[in-house]
C-alpha cells in the first residue's frame, strides 16, 4: 500500500496542496467550523457545508482520533453586508418581527438543530455562542491594540491591515495581495472613520437604536463578526489547532481576518489545516438567504417546492450531497435528486442482501482489497463520491455471489458486512436500514399477493398466467424462487 492511500491526506486551502495529516497532539484533533448566523431558517446550502464537516468529523473518529469539534452559533455581530456596514442581522429580524433578539436566536437555533438531526449529523463537542464570549472578545481587542495593530476612533476599534502587513502577510489564505485590494477598493468617501477601506472592525460603537450592546473600555458597543471565531476557537482549542473549516465564501474576508487577529496577538499561525467546503447551487447560482435563491430542507422533505417533482427524504438528500466531493460545486435539481434516489435504493437493497448470501467453503476473491478501496477513497481528502462508487462495486459483487458467479466464506461475508456498516452508517452517516425497512414492507406485501395469485393459477393448471407473473417480475428484476417452504423472491441488479 502506498503512503498516499494508507495515510489521511487533506487539501489545505492555505498551502493549496493535499498534505498528509499529522495532528499537533498525537491521537487528538481540534477542529473548529464556523456555524450559522441564526436569523433565519437554514437552507440546503448551509446544510451541505455542515454535512461536509460532519463527514470529516465522522471519519476522523473512525480513524481512532479523539476529536474536539467546536462549531459556533453566530448570534451577534454579523452585519447585513458582511463588512462593517449595515444593521446586525439578528437585530434587524427582531425589529421587523417586534420580538427580542434572543427570541430570534432561540427560534433559528432550534430549527438548525432539528434540521441537522434530520440529516443524522453528529452534534459538535462544544457549541459556543458569540454573545456568551463578549468578555473574551474584548480581551483580544485590548491585546491587538497593545500590539499596535488596531486603533480606536469614536468608540469603535479597527484592525490596521496595512500596518499588520508590514511584518506579516495579509491575504495568504485567499491569495489576495494588499496592493490590489487597496487599488480595487473605492476611496473612502470621508464619511467613514476607518483609516483605510481594507481595515475591519474589531469592535463597533452601538448607536442609541442598536439593541444588542455591551459595555467595553471604548463605550457601549458590539464585537466585529470575525472576532468571535478567533475568541471561541482559541479559547477551546488553543493558540494553534489542527483544522478550521467553513464554506468557501468565508475564506475572504472572514478567515483571512481570523488569521490576522490571531497573529496580531500571539504571532502564531492559528490553524494548521484550513478546509473550505464548496457551494450548493440552484439553477447554477449559489444558494443564499439574501437572494432568495434557495430551497429549505422542509420544502424538500415535503416536496412542496415547485422546482421538485416529488418529496425526497433527508437520507436521500444527504446521499445526493455525498455523491459529490466536498470541494466541488454541486447543483441541486429534481432530476439529480431522482438519480441519487435510484442509487440509494440500489445500495440499500444490496446491503440488505448481504445478510442472506450463500456461504461457501472458499472465497473466489480477496475481500480485504474491497475494503482497502474504501479507506483509500476516504484517505484521499475525504473522497466520498469515490467511496460510494466503490460501495456500488461491492453491491455488484454481492449480486454475483447471490447468483453463484462468485463465492465467499462466512467469515469473509462477516468482514465485508462489518466494513460496509462502518463506512455506510458510521462514516457517511446514512440511515439506509431504517428507510429500507419501510420500503420492503410494501414490497413484501405486494409480492405476497402476486405469489398467491401465481400459486392459485398453478393449482388450476393455468400455466400461462403463472408463467406470465414469473416472467413479468423477472423482467423488472425480481426473481421468484420455488423451494420446499414455498416461494421466495430475490432482487437482481
Ligand atoms: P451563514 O449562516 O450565512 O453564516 O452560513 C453558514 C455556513 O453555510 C457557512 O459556512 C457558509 O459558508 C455556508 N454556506 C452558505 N451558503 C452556502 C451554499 N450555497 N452552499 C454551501 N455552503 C453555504
Ligand atoms: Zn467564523
Amino acid at each position: 500500500m502506498s503512503e498516499t492511500t494508507s495515510v489521511l491526506h487533506i487539501f489545505n486551502s492555505l498551502s493549496g496542496k493535499k498534505e498528509s495529516f499529522v495532528p499537533i497532539e498525537d491521537k487528538h484533533v481540534g477542529m473548529y467550523v464556523c456555524g450559522p448566523t441564526v436569523y433565519s431558517n437554514v437552507h440546503l446550502g448551509n446544510c451541505r457545508t455542515f454535512i461536509s464537516f460532519d463527514l470529516v468529523f465522522r471519519y476522523l473518529k473512525y480513524l481512532g482520533y479523539s476529536v474536539r469539534y467546536v462549531r459556533n452559533i453566530t448570534d451577534a455581530g454579523h452585519l447585513e453586508h458582511d463588512a462593517d456596514e449595515g444593521e446586525d442581522r439578528i437585530s434587524k429580524k427582531a425589529r421587523l418581527e417586534q420580538i427580542e433578539p434572543m427570541e430570534v436566536v432561540q427560534r433559528y437555533t432550534v430549527d438548525f438543530h432539528k434540521t441537522l438531526a434530520a440529516f443524522n449529523t453528529l452534534a459538535p463537542n462544544i457549541e459556543p455562542t458569540a454573545t456568551g464570549h463578549i468578555i473574551e472578545q474584548i480581551e483580544i481587542v485590548k491585546e491587538i491594540i497593545a500590539s499596535g495593530f488596531a486603533y480606536e476612533v469614536n468608540g469603535s476599534v479597527y484592525f490596521d491591515v496595512e500596518k499588520f502587513n508590514t511584518s506579516n502577510t495579509y491575504g495568504a489564505l485567499s491569495g489576495r495581495k494588499l496592493e490590489d485590494m487597496i487599488h480595487n477598493t473605492r476611496a473612502l468617501s470621508g464619511q467613514s472613520e476607518k483609516k483605510a477601506p481594507q481595515d475591519f472592525a474589531l469592535w463597533k460603537k452601538a448607536e442609541p437604536q442598536h439593541i444588542m450592546r455591551w459595555p467595553s473600555p471604548w463605550g457601549d458597543g458590539f464585537p466585529g463578526w470575525h472576532l468571535e471565531c478567533t475568541a471561541m476557537s482559541t479559547k477551546y482549542l488553543g493558540d494553534q489547532f489542527d483544522i478550521h473549516g467553513g464554506g468557501m465564501d468565508l475564506k475572504f474576508p472572514h478567515h483571512e481576518c481570523e488569521i490576522a487577529q490571531a497573529k496580531a496577538t500571539n504571532k502564531k499561525n492559528p490553524v494548521n489545516t484550513w478546509m473550505h467546503a464548496n457551494m450548493l447551487t440552484l439553477n447554477g447560482k449559489k444558494m443564499a438567504k439574501s437572494t432568495g435563491n434557495n430551497i429549505l430542507p422542509n420544502e424538500l422533505f415535503e416536496g412542496s417546492n415547485p422546482l421538485l417533482s416529488k418529496p425526497f427524504s433527508p437520507d436521500v438528500t444527504k446521499f445526493f450531497m455525498l455523491q459529490a466531493h466536498y470541494r466541488s460545486v454541486l447543483d441541486l435539481s429534481s432530476d439529480a435528486l431522482e438519480a441519487a434516489e435510484k442509487g440509494y435504493n440500489r445500495l440499500s437493497t444490496g446491503i440488505k442482501m448481504l445478510s442472506q448470501l450463500p456461504k461457501s467453503s472458499k472465497s473466489s476473491l480477496d475481500v480485504s482489497e474491497v475494503i482497502q478501496a474504501y479507506h483509500t477513497a476516504m484517505n484521499d481528502d475525504f473522497n466520498s463520491p469515490v467511496l460510494i462508487a466503490e460501495l456500488f462495486e461491492t453491491v455488484k459483487l454481492i449480486y454475483r455471489v447471490n447468483d453463484g458467479e462468485e463465492t465467499l466464506t462466512a467469515s469473509d461475508i462477516e468482514q465485508l458486512r462489518k466494513s460496509i456498516n462502518a463506512f455506510v452508517y458510521e462514516v457517511l452517516g446514512l440511515t439506509l436500514e431504517v428507510a429500507k425497512k419501510e420500503d420492503n414492507t410494501f414490497l413484501d406485501k405486494a409480492l405476497e399477493v402476486l405469489i398467491e395469485m401465481r400459486d392459485q393459477a398453478r393449482a388450476s393448471k393455468d400455466f400461462v398466467t403463472s408463467d406470465r407473473i414469473r416472467d413479468a417480475l423477472l423482467a423488472k428484476g425480481i426473481q421468484l424462487k420455488d423451494g420446499k417452504d414455498g416461494t421466495s423472491y430475490t432482487l437482481k441488479s
